[in-house]
């Protein structure tokens, strides 16, 4: 396995030229995270299908993710391109032509007007740009500049600490489920989650009324759900560390934290975490990063991310193809310094692993419900990665048909790679952003001699290991809708 740590770009215009994203996906991208809030829904299915054939043709599995537009607040067209805001000035907030003699912010939805009052924040451009309310006008909304900035089109708007209750699907989010399910996405990433039932709702949805099992990431970018993220956990199948705008909504110095803590938690249940935004910022411009993003990085893979993600550094930046080889040499580096540690076969540093409790992280109420109710699941991927580094096996193999066995196992973070062999396609292309997880496609598997058999074929073709390697392999009864609860050393 020539890395562990998955990374995932976000799609624009300088991504997607198929050209480029064929030399992307080359380089290692495990999956791509499609803007739903862009685009026409003929352009986005147009990339959908791209995406799929280029991976197809590159020969790697990728997994798609549509971002649902939700409920965030956006600049509109600025017909001139920028508007340079000067601290002091008064600018105005509007739909249409703003009040005259002023320079006017055009905004794509107003509804947000009637929750604010004079002397209240916002935020624009990931908070690099504050207005505060003076008064609402006929044409909008006036606001006096505090921090200054050039603002362009698109760019989020923030409303730190207003009460305003907003539903995380947004007045799109149900046509962009309806396209995913169409578009066969693989994922779909929820932005401002505040509890456990954002994230249920929208499973209910797809569920009930578009027979869909997609799973939902569940982005972390607002403090609510930060305090509430063991139910969130619950319900959600993965995590996004939404820097972004966790980094407006909650003060700046407290993300590393979160950062750690949303990992840690995020393992502990199996479930997928990516960290996202700012990674390589700067290569949006240069064709090299700052020596603080490399360690950002590095430092997210050190807490045990599934994956990090690229956002403006692929969608838009100069630089796509030579951020992902940046992000590609960083994981290598990292990893591999941690497995020439003396105690290498060890798992990563747990920082919180297992000692996060209900008291510390500001619940109240009832205990959420154990994240692992399988047992024995639980306890097989445990001895799984046991085995794996008592026996010194070149590869845990974990036949799977949901995809809960390969990632329970991922969450120990060993460096014993995981082929996970699964006849479901979805299943499959959901297990490419998990750590450490080559995931393949198999015929179904009708007994356990079937599965010893595909599973040494396998390790041979994807060459995961050689002729007298151990391999350890997790196995259910085929018979059984159930995961693992057999384990076998076998020697190639
Ligand atoms: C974020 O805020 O960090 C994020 C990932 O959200 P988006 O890029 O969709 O605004």
């Amino acid at each position: 396995m020539d890395r562990y740590t998955k990374i995932i770009i976000t799609l624009g215009p300088k991504s997607s030229p198929p050209d480029i994203l064929t030399r992307l996906i080359e380089k290692g991208v495990d999956g791509i995270r499609l803007n739903l809030a862009y685009g026409t829904r003929k352009e986005q299915m147009q990339m959908a299908r791209r995406v799929r054939d280029v991976a197809g043709k590159v020969g790697r599995v990728v997994a798609l993710i549509g971002d649902i537009s939700g409920p965030k607040f956006r600049v509109g067209e600025i017909e001139e391109g920028a508007i340079s805001l000067v601290p002091g000035e008064n600018t105005a907030l509007s739909i249409g032509k703003g009040p005259k003699g002023m320079k006017s912010i055009p905004v794509r939805d107003s509804s947000f007007f009637d929750f604010l009052a004079p002397g209240d924040a916002i935020l624009l451009a990931d908070g690099t740009i504050e207005l505060s309310v003076e008064a609402r006008v006929p044409e909008g909304m006036v606001c006096r500049v505090v921090v200054g900035g050039v603002l362009t089109s698109g760019k989020g708007i923030n409303l730190p600490g207003s009460a305003l209750k907003i539903d995380p699907l947004g007045s799109r989010g149900k046509e962009d489920l309806a396209f995913g399910v169409e578009a066969g996405l693989d994922y779909f990433s929820l932005s401002f989650v505040r509890e456990q039932d954002d994230v249920s709702e929208t499973k209910r949805i797809l569920r009930e009324e578009m027979n869909s099992d997609i799973p939902i990431i569940a982005k972390i970018e607002r403090p609510e759900a930060v305090s509430k993220i063991e139910w969130i956990l619950n319900a959600a199948d993965g995590l996004m560390v939404a820097r972004g705008d966790l980094g407006v909504e909650t003060p700046l110095e407290e993300v590393p934290i979160i950062q750690k803590s949303l990992i840690a938690q995020a393992r502990q249940a199996g479930k997928p975490v990516i960290t996202a935004t700012q990674m390589l910022r700067s290569m949006v411009e240069h064709s090299r990063p700052t020596r603080a993003e490399v360690s950002d990085v590095a430092n997210a893979i050190l807490d045990g991310t599934d994956a990090v993600m690229l956002s403006e550094e692929t969608a838009v930046g100069n630089y796509p193809v030579e951020s992902v080889e940046m992000m590609v040499k960083i994981a290598q580096s990292i990893e591999r310094s941690w497995q020439s540690r003396p105690d290498r076969r060890q798992t990563f540093p747990s920082f919180f692993f297992g000692q996060q409790d209900a008291k510390t992280s500001g619940l109240r109420g009832e205990e959420p419900e154990n994240h692992v109710r399988d047992a024995v699941a639980n306890s097989v991927s445990h001895s799984a990665v046991v085995m794996a580094k008592d026996l010194n096996a070149a590869v845990i193999v974990t036949p799977t048909r949901s995809g809960l066995t390969p990632r329970l196992v991922s969450r120990y973070r060993s460096f014993v790679p995981i082929l996970a062999m699964s006849p479901r396609e979805e299943t499959v292309r959901r297990l490419a952003i998990c750590f450490g997880v080559r995931p393949v496609l198999v015929g179904e598997m009708k007994s356990l001699t079937e599965i010893v058999q595909l599973a040494r074929e396998s390790v041979m073709r994807e060459n995961m290991g050689k002729r007298g390697n151990r391999v350890v392999i997790t196995a259910g009864d085929p018979e059984k809708p159930r995961s693992a609860e057999i384990i076998k050393a076998e020697i190639l």
